[in-house]
């Protein structure tokens, strides 16, 4: 095929991902210094619409980065008023009291938002900056100068023929250049998974670790909201089949987020999470509070769960990967997105010096060492036990010992120095033939609904005659070895429907529903033989989230 000829545009930096970490950056860029070239690529069709949060927000990213971000009307309406945290049972609970709870646990002072909204807003003040934004415009490919360096992306490949060749109506998209580079693609970002291979950033690191978080927003009976109330659940359904739990925020209109993590490193192929947060909602507690309501949106991705020890290196030659795409969350916390913001402040201060010095395309080390050793660090580094304690030992003794060693750490010391966590999620998988198949009860329509019914609560959509963007190295692993050994689990672990194997009288075959993807990267993360690569489809496809 004839080399593609493109457009270039010429940037200071150029960010991938209008997330709470990309918008940062460009906001950071533009008040250090207003005559910065900065652009911001997002595949969403709008700022916001793939954005998926619990969310309750630890302000101190946005205090950093916006100081006066109350006057200036950012969409932080509830306060958090009331912190609950349960273990489950069947049919019972058992209310944690708070105060033995370290204090980096404390809801107060956080608040309720839709993150969706929260970016939207963040987006109005960059482009109020003199940010260009461009939504709908997915990266799919890093551009590299001639010494090796990242010099920029190609973005806005529209109308690939299904084979993924070029055909009349394909338009073959531009190359954005830059100074820097900055990945905000969140986790498992596709550009991020490809610089952390090809500068091999994760050596010498801990593997990164992940969940699968689901989450359905509820209008729910005005006599049961409780505006600004926090809930978290551990124990009930998973038990001992993996780690995980629920959040339920109450924020305002009577609305209810209701979601469930599954930790991706449990060991029984059969697990299938969509169905066990579907089994959560009938707790005799949640279906009370539920009962009545309406489910309004669905959506699902996954979560960053290594914490301190797996963060890879965050810098190669012209680039940077910031927030999620290196993994930033406080896995005790469930929070992420207040260092995704101080991820993005740190990378363009350390872009803004740099330029400022006549440097380009290098490594910005000044921003890994902030990363490590400032606010960000100090945050990801007490927590650094808690998840592997718990995939060794456990929930229960975990909660004592991960409450021991938060405890500690607030002082200054772990008793136990840092824990690894070993394997990497997909190896966790361990053959079927060592489990049972899980009964699944079958869901009512009410309070629990099928996959795809749920999925269509997501707007999600691709045009189907672009190519799929879910690759397989080797089409013949699904039934040859994925079946056989691990009763293939693409078919559960997807909380989208995405993956079926169908009999026919030819045999077992693996069919991919592509444009059910909701973009959640589950599968990239936990196909046990790996043979599955998420590459971004064409801009402006996947989910319309309202107000995730
Ligand atoms: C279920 C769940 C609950 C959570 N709850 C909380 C919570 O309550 N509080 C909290 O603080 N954190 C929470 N988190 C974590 C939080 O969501 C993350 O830490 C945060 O989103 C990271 O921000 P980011 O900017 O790095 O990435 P993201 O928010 O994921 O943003 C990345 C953006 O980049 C875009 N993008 C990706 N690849 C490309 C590409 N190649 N081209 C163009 N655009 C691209 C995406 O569409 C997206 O808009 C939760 C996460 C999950 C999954």
């Amino acid at each position: 095929m004839a080399e593609i000829e493109r457009e270039a545009m010429e940037y200071d930096v150029v960010i991938v991902g209008a997330g709470p970490a990309g918008l940062s950056a460009a906001i950071r860029l533009k008040q250090l210094d207003a005559d910065l070239n900065v652009v911001v690529l997002e595949k969403g069709s709008e700022v916001g619409a793939h954005i998926l949060s619990g969310a309750v927000l630890d302000p101190c990213g946005l205090d950093a980065l916006i100081p006066d971000w109350k006057e200036k009307g950012a969409p932080l309406n509830v306060p958090v008023t009331e912190d609950n945290f349960y273990v489950l049972g069947e049919a019972g609970h058992l209310r944690v009291p708070n105060w033995p709870m370290p204090p980096l646990m404390n809801n107060h002072g956080n608040y309720i938002v839709s993150m969706g909204n929260v970016c939207r807003w963040m987006a109005e003040q960059a482009e109020a900056l003199g940010v260009e934004i461009f939504p709908g415009m997915s990266c799919s490919e890093l551009v590299y100068g001639d010494n090796g360096e990242v010099k920029g992306v190609v973005a806005g490949v529209f109308g690939l023929e299904p084979d993924g060749s070029y055909g009349p109506n394909t338009e073959p998209g531009m190359e954005l250049h830059g100074k820097y580079v900055f990945l905000s693609e969140g986790v498992r970002g596709s550009l991020a998974k490809e610089v952390i291979a090809r500068y091999d950033l994760q050596k010498g690191k801990e593997p990164q670790k992940f969940g699968i978080g689901m989450k359905e927003i509820w209008e729910i009976d005005p006599a049961k909201h409780r505006e600004g109330t926090v809930t978290h659940t551990m124990g009930w359904p998973l038990g001992s089949n993996a780690g995980g739990g629920s959040f339920i925020y109450h924020l305002d209109n009577n609305q209810v987020y209701v979601g469930f993590v599954v930790h991706l490193n449990y060991k029984n192929p059969y697990l299938y999470p969509y169905m066990e947060f579907q089994r959560f909602k009938h707790h005799p507690m949640v279906a009370e509070l539920l009962k009545g309501g309406k489910r309004v949106a669905y959506g699902a991705r996954a979560i960053t769960e290594g914490g301190y020890q797996s963060m890879p290196k965050m810098v190669a030659p012209g680039v940077a990967l910031l927030g999620c795409s290196v993994g930033m969350v406080n896995v005790p916390r469930i929070k992420g997105n207040h260092n995704a913001m101080l991820s993005g402040k740190a990378a363009a201060e350390a872009a803004y010096d740099a330029i400022k010095a006549g440097r380009q395309s290098d490594e910005l080390t000044a921003y890994e060492t902030e990363v490590r050793t400032g606010p960000i660090g100090k945050d990801l580094k007490k927590v650094r036990n808690v998840k592997p304690m718990w995939s060794k030992w456990g929930l229960l003794p975990s909660l004592a010992l991960g409450g021991l060693d938060m405890w500690t750490n607030t002082l200054g010391f772990s008793l136990f120095g840092t824990l690894g966590h070993g394997k990497t999620d997909a190896a966790a998988t361990e053959e079927a033939s060592k489990h049972k198949p899980i009964d699944y009860p079958k869901p009512d329509g009410t309070l629990s609904f099928d996959r795809l019914t749920n999925v269509s609560f997501a707007a999600t959509n691709h045009e189907e005659s672009q190519p799929c963007h879910l690759r397989l190295t080797d089409p013949d692993v699904p039934v040859k070895v994925n079946l056989p050994k691990y009763a293939e689990p693409a078919q559960r672990y997807c909380p989208a429907g995405v993956y079926e194997v169908v009999e026919d009288d030819s045999g077992p075959r693996f069919v991919i529903n592509f444009q059910n993807c909701v973009h959640c990267k589950t599968c990239d993360i936990k196909d046990p033989s790996q043979n599955i690569t998420w590459v971004t489809p064409q801009g402006g496809d996947g989910p319309n989230y309202p107000n995730m």
